[in-house]
């Protein structure tokens, strides 16, 4: 997908602050933080949204999460708490359409979200 942001991250033609790389997803600072520890976990596979998860994505959607919580883990807010979010399409305000797991955490967060 050359025309796909998170695709060309995860080529290495488009720079990003990368912190976590395996076979099967790379994970970046998000650009626009909206917590001290913002991060994206982005499966190298390209689906647009979960609506396009199929079977053969459960392992892969469960790495995501296991790659989610050894980053937070690592930086010391596991305890503390953290967030993971995935938006899926306009009423949850996606605006990169390539799965990605948002990791938030550094500060405290309401619920529910906007
Ligand atoms: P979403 O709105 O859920 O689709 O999230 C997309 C996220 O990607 C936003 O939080 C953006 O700040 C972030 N983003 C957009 N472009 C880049 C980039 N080049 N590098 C890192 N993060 C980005
Ligand atoms: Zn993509």
């Amino acid at each position: 997908m050359d025309d796909c942001l998170f695709c060309r991250i995860a080529a290495g033609t488009v720079p990003a602050t990368i912190v976590h790389r395996d076979e099967e997803t790379i994970a970046f600072r998000d650009i626009n933080p909206r917590a001290p520890f913002h991060v994206l976990v982005v499966p190298r596979k390209h689906l647009a949204t979960m609506n396009d998860l199929g079977p053969e994505d459960e392992r892969m959607t469960g790495h995501l999460f296991r790659v989610a919580a050894s980053l937070v883990r690592e930086a010391g807010y596991a305890e503390r708490g953290w967030r993971a979010v995935m938006n899926a399409n306009a009423d949850a305000g996606q605006t990169v359409f390539h799965l990605h797991l948002h990791v938030l955490a550094g500060r405290a967060m309401t619920w529910p979200p906007g």
